[in-house]
């Protein structure tokens, strides 16, 4: 089973930015996918550069027709959907006493509907080839919660859920799922946090942690797709080694 061809959603910074590189360095054709499309058209022109083969579509992952046409174009423009990587997220942590009801809820459209949406429109095109891998972008903090955390917690708590039910499902398949569930990277996620007490905690953090780069989720995400075709990683969790 060879995979030729990845979409990668939330592409325009962070861990889906370095995971396009690090796949495209591997010879996989790279599809971008996130809303600002002026970032991923720098994107690829910078694989070019490095002689690898990218192509880019302004997608929201909120909207299911958006990511048909992702994977419709991804079909079209280099003949096969292999890999999905369900990246896109958002974090805006707050605690809930705050009532941020348009957080919780753009959250949940990113966060679990955007991976929905996702399975959605690559799973047809993987079924017809008998082959594909899709890689659903969890965090530690699905796998437990701390104050401030319960939304984005619940989120990814239900990433991991949908992840493993789908495994099940496939296995007398060749299509593949990991799960991938970093700790703490430095990238542009805290940006959207809007809670003041948080983002004083945040910022009174005075641990000496170094945190990870979105390039350390990259190889974590080429491991999982480099295995052998009967090996499936199910789950890679990588922490910062002084986050306790
Ligand atoms: P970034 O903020 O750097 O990247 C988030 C990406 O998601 C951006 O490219 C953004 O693109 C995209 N995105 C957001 N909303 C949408 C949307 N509606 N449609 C399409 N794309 C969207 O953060 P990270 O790289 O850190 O985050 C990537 C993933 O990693 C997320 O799922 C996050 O939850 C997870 N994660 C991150 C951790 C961390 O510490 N950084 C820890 C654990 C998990 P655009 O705005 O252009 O649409």
């Amino acid at each position: 089973m060879e995979l030729r061809t990845a979409i990668i959603t939330g592409a325009s910074s962070g861990i889906g930015a370095a995971t396009a590189k690090e796949l495209a360095q591997k010879n996989i054709k790279v599809m971008l996918a996130a809303r600002r499309d002026e970032r991923l058209q720098e994107l690829k022109q910078e694989i070019e550069e490095l002689g690898g083969t990218a192509e880019y579509r302004k997608t929201d992952v909120t909207s299911p027709e958006e990511m048909e046409a992702l994977a419709k174009e991804t079909k079209e423009a280099f003949g096969q959907v292999d890999i999905l990587v369900n990246n896109a997220g958002l974090m805006p942590l707050s605690f809930m006493n705050k009532r941020k009801l348009d957080e919780w809820n753009k959250m949940v459209d990113v966060n679990i509907k955007g991976v929905l949406n996702g399975i959605y429109a690559v799973l047809p095109y993987m079924e017809e080839q008998n082959n594909g891998h899709i890689v659903n972008v969890s965090s530690v903090a699905g796998h437990k919660t701390m104050p401030g955390s319960a939304v984005y917690s619940g989120t990814k708590f239900a990433v991991r859920a949908i992840s493993e039910g789908f495994r099940e499902e496939m296995a007398n398949t060749n299509i593949r799922t990991t799960i991938i569930s970093p700790g703490a990277v430095s990238t542009e996620l805290t940006d959207t946090i809007t809670d003041e007490d948080i983002l004083e905690s945040f910022q009174n953090n005075s641990s000496d942690m170094e945190p990870l780069q979105s390039e350390d989720i990259a190889s974590a995400i080429r491991y999982a797709i480099e295995q052998p075709a009967h090996v499936d990683t199910n789950e890679v969790l990588v922490r910062p080694t002084k986050q306790a």
